[in-house]
């Protein structure tokens, strides 16, 4: 484990502000969910590794072909790989899907997780955590996205924007960084504070060339300067 960081409060909730007035999400919006925590849980299970846009064609094609879970169980399991084909690592996120399937049939009795809805956070996230091929950040997009329950998902772009801000270093893990931005960020923001670092990291903050010279972190952000103001 690395050392902990410590995150400024009032710079903190400056960016959460900026951010917000940039990109507009006070709050996770209805339609990021699947319509159901197992259906979400699925999806974001399909989304590692790989775009939007591909999980959610693969997921949307499992379900044409086989709308209830109990069908998804019982196909062969060639089948459902094919189905998922365009998300990548097929083979394993379809084992990963029967696993998952089996332990909540076994431990809820049905295919269904909405009483995770009503269960404490805590219990909710180390629940999650504990099934076959979930790690942190896909079960903090469950708590979010599907059980409106605080967390903040760290993925690549909030990696990158709150490394360049200086709060962390490539030493630590996206797990790491979630773990403290769960702590320093105010629960009730936690939502809709991520869905603006991922607009700003789409939008503004890339990859390879950041558009500082736009960015409304300019003055607070050490890396700057060394990415460069200018529009060039
Ligand atoms: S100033 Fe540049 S490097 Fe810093 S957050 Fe903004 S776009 Fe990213």
């Amino acid at each position: 484990m690395n050392p902990k960081t410590t995150i400024e409060r009032g710079t903190l909730l400056t960016v959460l502000d900026r951010l917000e007035k940039a990109w507009g999400k006070e709050k996770v919006p209805h339609e990021r969910s699947f319509g159901s925590p197992l259906d979400g849980l699925i999806a974001t299970l399909l989304s590692q590794n790989t775009n939007d846009k591909n999980s959610e064609k693969a997921f949307f094609e499992m379900k044409r072909r086989w709308p209830t879970w109990t069908q998804v169980m019982d196909v062969p399991v060639e089948a459902l790989i094919d189905s998922i084909r365009v998300a990548g690592l097929a083979p394993t996120k379809a084992a990963r899907i029967r696993e998952i399937l089996l332990r909540i049939r076994l431990d809820f009795g049905s295919y269904d997780l909405d009483s995770l809805k009503n269960w404490d956070p805590v219990e909710a996230r180390s629940y999650l955590e504990n099934l076959p091929g979930i790690g942190p950040k896909t079960a903090a997009c469950v708590l979010a996205f599907e059980l409106g329950k605080p967390a903040f998902p760290v993925d690549t772009h909030v990696a990158r924007i709150v490394r360049r801000l200086g709060w962390f270093t490539e030493k630590h893990s996206p797990a790491e960084i979630q773990e403290e931005l769960e702590t320093a960020v105010p629960k009730e923001r936690q939502g809709g504070g991520h869905l603006n670092f991922i607009l700003h990291g789409r939008n503004t903050c890339h990859s390879r060339k950041p558009a500082c010279h736009r960015c409304v972190l300019s003055d607070l952000c050490p890396s700057a300067t060394e990415k460069g103001l200018s529009r060039s």
